[in-house]
């Protein structure tokens, strides 16, 4: 076994930097071939992992979550195989310990920390049998993909239930997660938010209403954004569990800050959905035994990677890049950018590919009224179904400008915006959109 583990090992490694050449998102390849070679290759690596192994879940949120938790650990002062780039199927984990194994096959690491698609958790977690899972929220995807919620959350459940000493690191404020790891019988950790923090008059899709241990309406007491918040069941007391990590005193506009156990956190982002992102992995390094005395500093130097709220700076313009692949992603996503108060262009691309979901009409559910405002200067529509974006727009009275082309957009708003450029972007948009920001950023000003 050793022989194929090795092979497997070199012709990833090798499949990976060629990729890489090509300038490709190729790990997944370099996965692929490595289970080709070698089909217990992931069982076999990740048994060498020295310490724990944590698995991060849920709908919005992982990446973030799971490359910051990995930087947490390893301001601790360890080892940890990551994969960071957000590959989260089955192909993607495998690459990362692949391409993390030395040549002679073994693996030098204290901890994984691995985000992991939740439908592809059936053949993630039975291979790497992961010590601590953290579940960061349960959100509708998409409107074509109905049942969706209930068929992931059958799926999880049985996962948490192969590996039964498990610890789940739950976000407690939201009820369809809360009820998971309850009802799973794992023990578990509860994080979030216990007192209400902003107003919430956003008018937003709320998919977890409905008490999942009997069917009855949930009583809110309030949300913080969509389904997440104070929750409690009339008929059969289910009820939002006390929570082990409480984020109190809870701020946020050009900088988020909050204080959980007797730590002040301060982080430079914008963006309510983010303390949540900082809590999980939070409570991820304070669950596994540290005393994260570190914790500010990692933040302090943290970079979100691979589009999340991702920073550029193109001939004088200043770019974030976000993605926004659902309602609940893209109305925190709306919120984080008008928290910017300052003259600001917007570029909104989105697709209808298999992986973005076909039917985009969850457009619909999205709060773009809240763009009819003073700084906003422009908002330029672009993607394959940039026509439907329009409508949308024009239906709450906001004019746009249409470009299918993502790079000719951002080239006209660097030459004629304001010199503060939003992106927000769905799903199989963001890496080629990310592909051009990197080009631009290459070319002489
Ligand atoms: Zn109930």
């Amino acid at each position: 076994m050793k022989i194929r583990r090795i092979a497997a090992v070199w012709a990833a490694k090798i499949a990976g930097f060629a990729c890489k050449k090509m300038g490709r998102q190729g790990v997944t390849w370099a996965g692929k071939i490595a289970l080709r070679l070698c089909p217990s290759i992931l069982e076999e690596l990740s048994s060498q992992v020295r310490e724990k192994i944590f698995v991060v879940c849920g709908t919005n949120g992982k990446t973030t979550t799971n490359n910051m938790l990995c930087a947490a650990l390893e301001a601790e002062g360890k080892k940890v195989i990551c994969n960071h780039t957000g590959s989260n199927m089955l192909n993607g984990v495998v690459a990362a310990f692949v391409l993390g194994a030395k040549w002679n096959g073994r693996l030098d690491a204290d901890y994984a920390c691995i985000e992991a698609d939740e439908a592809s958790t059936r053949y993630i977690f039975p291979a790497i049998k992961p010590d601590y899972m953290v579940l960061t929220n349960l959100f509708r995807d998409q409107l074509d993909r109905y049942g969706e919620i209930d068929i992931t959350m059958n799926i999880l459940e049985e996962m948490m239930r192969k590996v039964p000493k498990m610890t789940v690191i739950v976000n407690g404020d939201d009820a369809l997660s809360a009820y998971l790891a309850m009802d799973s019988g794992n023990p578990y950790i509860t994080y979030g938010i216990s007192r209400p923090v902003m107003k919430n008059e956003a008018n937003e899709i709320r998919e977890g209403r409905f008490c999942k241990r009997c069917g009855e309406r949930l009583n809110y007491s309030f949300y913080h954004y969509s389904q997440l918040g104070d929750y409690s069941c009339p008929k059969c007391g289910f009820a939002r569990p006390e929570l082990n990590f409480d984020a109190d005193d809870v701020k946020v506009g050009d900088q988020i800050s909050f204080r959980v156990e007797d730590k002040h956190i301060v982080a430079n982002y914008k963006g309510f959905y983010n303390v949540y992102n900082i809590l999980a992995a939070y409570a991820g390094v304070r669950t596994a035994g540290f005393a994260a005395e570190h914790f500010n500093d990692m933040l302090h130097a943290f970079n979100p990677e691979n589009g999340r709220m991702e920073q550029f700076r193109i001939k004088g313009t200043g770019i974030t890049l976000n993605l926004a692949k659902n309602p609940a992603g893209f109305n925190q996503n709306i919120s984080a950018v008008m928290q910017d108060k300052s003259p600001k262009d917007i570029i909104i691309a989105i697709n209808d590919n298999a992986q973005d979901g076909i039917d985009i009409s969850w457009l619909w559910d999205v709060d773009f009224d809240l763009f009819r405002d003073e700084s906003i200067r422009s908002i330029t529509v672009c993607g394959i179904r940039c026509q439907d974006m329009r409508l949308r727009l024009k239906y709450v009275d906001i004019p746009s400008m249409l470009e299918t082309d993502v790079e000719q957009a951002v080239r006209k708003r660097i030459g004629d915006g304001v010199g503060n450029l939003y992106l927000l972007v769905n799903y199989t948009a963001l890496y080629s959109t990310r592909n051009i920001l990197k080009k631009l950023e290459e070319e002489k000003a």
